[in-house]
């Protein structure tokens, strides 16, 4: 190859850093010019430019340039400067760039697959230049982030996913594809927006909608075998449930909306034990919103309780109530509620506000994952601090403006006796004379070291052991000092090496797991 490809190759270029030999070994000469920078000069210097910026979606744009251009650059860039530059990458700032990635679109960074290549689609993986992957992240953009239906323009999603893979996780870059499947958008703006990139049509369903997942679900087995991962990402509520069910026990896939926020905030909750105190299955819990968040933790909670105590999970579930936008999830309602809501339809009569059932539910833990937010009020929260000495508060509902309190209010209304965290960052607060800092529940703790374990081990099923397992790996990383400042997660610096453990323990259980299932199977066999 030429040196002037090779300058184009984002996988191998490295631009000014290439050394003196480098150049003459690979006919690089007169195409740079003369200075020799080492890679830690062109970190300083992409920093240096990144917070002149003062617009966020700017600097998306400059990381994104950077990644077609100079990938261990890209990457060298994010690993050592992980906490400015991960909300650049991805929430909050990815979410606008998806807004508006009609117009600032340049280059594809994934493959699109729309209901034009229905078909075809074993065809389309092929044209996609790496041959070995590991892990594909999808998404269809019915409900990106908090801010809906975006279609086609979705794709910034998995390509933020896979960058956190390759730098939180390890993951060879090349061995991840990110994929958007275009099935139509229902987002008006969109449809009438000349720089709109998707099929220009409402969103398929029913059996279109289907058949189409289905044959990329097969075509991806056929090309790259059954170890390799899929995660579902940023589906709407109504497909994400049943894909994950009908996929799980044929594919390799994890739903990061149910199951990776599900882990990330078991293990919050597993450390908060550690400042209140108590058994988790001693716990009462309560949710604002019975998503696939609010489902997906409620359910992991309910396992781990049953885990713990050997008392079945149909029970462990009744210590756990969850609110929709109709009120208390109850049984009478029963007839009328979607199917993931089912299990949660506990004997109570009903109740309306989210006040009404703090007080009728009592919970030592409130959580909220609506999407709604400034839903905690001061009433809320003087509720639960009069039921509970330590109350613990989860705010989850992204991005910031959707909060369902501050962390200020949080610490204020609870007299500074709440452990708080929220999904969206809050900067440590004042109270009193007293500095309250408060954890952030990012999914990024968990998938990426959670898929790499998935990956080293060769499992070919995800299992709720595993992502259990991962929970208290998480879990076991909050030090006695982060607890003392009323943290209930670990600093997100160290997340290397936090990935590390969480891919260890996770492979570990795998194999676990494995060993058990050939037990099975003999057992099966001498029948
Ligand atoms: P989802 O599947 O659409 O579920 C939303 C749920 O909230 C539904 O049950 C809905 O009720 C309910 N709801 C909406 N508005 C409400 C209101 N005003 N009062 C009571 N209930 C209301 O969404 P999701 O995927 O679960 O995400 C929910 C939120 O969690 C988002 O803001 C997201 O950013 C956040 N989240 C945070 C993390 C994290 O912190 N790591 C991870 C994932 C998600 P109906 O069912 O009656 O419509
Ligand atoms: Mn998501």
């Amino acid at each position: 190859a030429s040196g002037y490809q090779l300058l184009r190759d984002p996988h191998h270029n490295k631009g000014l850093a290439f050394k003196e030999k480098e150049r003459d070994a690979h006919f690089l000469r007169g195409l740079l010019p003369p200075v020799v920078i080492s890679q830690e000069i062109q970190v300083k210097k992409m920093m240096h430019n990144m917070r002149q910026y003062q617009v966020p979606l700017q600097r998306y744009m400059a990381m994104m340039d950077l990644q077609e251009r100079n990938e261990r650059l890209f990457y060298k860039l994010l690993i050592d400067n992980v906490e400015e530059l991960l909300p650049v990458v991805y929430t909050p700032t990815v979410g606008e760039a998806c807004q508006k990635y009609g117009s600032i679109f340049r280059q594809p960074q994934g493959l699109f697959i729309s209901l034009k290549e229905k078909g075809r689609i074993l065809e389309v993986l092929r044209n996609w230049p790496e041959k070995k992957i590991q892990v594909i992240v999808v998404t269809d953009g019915e409900r990106i982030l908090g801010l809906g239906d975006l279609g086609c323009q979705g794709m910034g999603i998995p390509v933020g996913k896979l960058s956190l893979y390759s730098a939180l996780g390890g993951i060879r870059p090349s061995a991840c594809l990110p994929v958007t499947i275009d099935v139509g958008t229902n987002n008006e703006q969109l449809l009438n927006d000349e720089f709109y990139i998707g099929l220009r049509r409402r969103r398929a369903t029913g059996q279109e909608y289907a058949e189409l997942l289905h044959e990329f679900m097969s075509a991806v087995k056929q090309n790259y075998g059954e170890k390799v991962l899929i995660q579902f990402e940023d589906f709407a509520n109504h497909n994400a449930f049943d894909l994950l069910a009908k996929y799980g026990t044929t594919h390799l896939v994890f739903n990061d909306d149910i199951q990776g926020t599900a882990s990330v905030v078991l293990a919050g909750l597993m450390a908060a034990l550690n400042l209140v105190g108590g058994a988790l299955a001693e716990h009462r819990f309560l949710f604002l919103g019975a998503g696939e968040a609010g489902t997906g933790i409620a359910e992991l909670i309910a396992l781990e309780m049953s885990k713990q105590t050997d008392i079945p999970v149909e029970e462990t579930r009744k210590k756990i109530w969850l609110v929709d936008s109709k009120g208390l999830i109850v049984k009478s309602r029963l007839e009328s509620l979607q199917h993931f809501k089912r299990p949660w339809a506990h004997e109570h009569e009903p109740v309306t506000t989210l006040l009404d059932a703090v007080k009728a539910i009592k919970p030592t833990v409130l959580i909220g994952s609506s999407g709604a937010g400034r839903t905690f009020t001061k009433e809320v929260v003087e509720a639960m601090s009069s039921l509970n000495e330590k109350p613990v508060i989860l705010a989850l509902s992204n991005p910031t403006s959707q909060s369902e309190c501050t962390a200020e209010e949080a610490y204020k209304w609870s007299e500074g006796r709440a452990i708080f965290a929220s999904g969206s960052p809050f900067s440590p607060v004042e109270y009193n004379g007293k500095f309250y800092a408060s954890g952030q529940a990012n999914n990024a703790y968990i998938f990426p070291g959670f898929g790499l374990g998935l990956i080293i081990s060769g499992a070919i099923r995800v299992h709720d052991d595993m992502l259990l397992e991962a929970s208290e790996a998480l879990a076991e990383q909050v030090s006695q000092e982060n607890f003392d400042n009323g943290l209930i997660y670990p600093p997100f610096s160290n997340i290397r090496k936090i990935s590390a453990q969480i891919a260890a323990r996770v492979a570990a259980k795998a194999y676990e797991l494995g060993k058990i299932f050939v037990l099975i199977i003999i057992k099966c066999m001498m029948w």
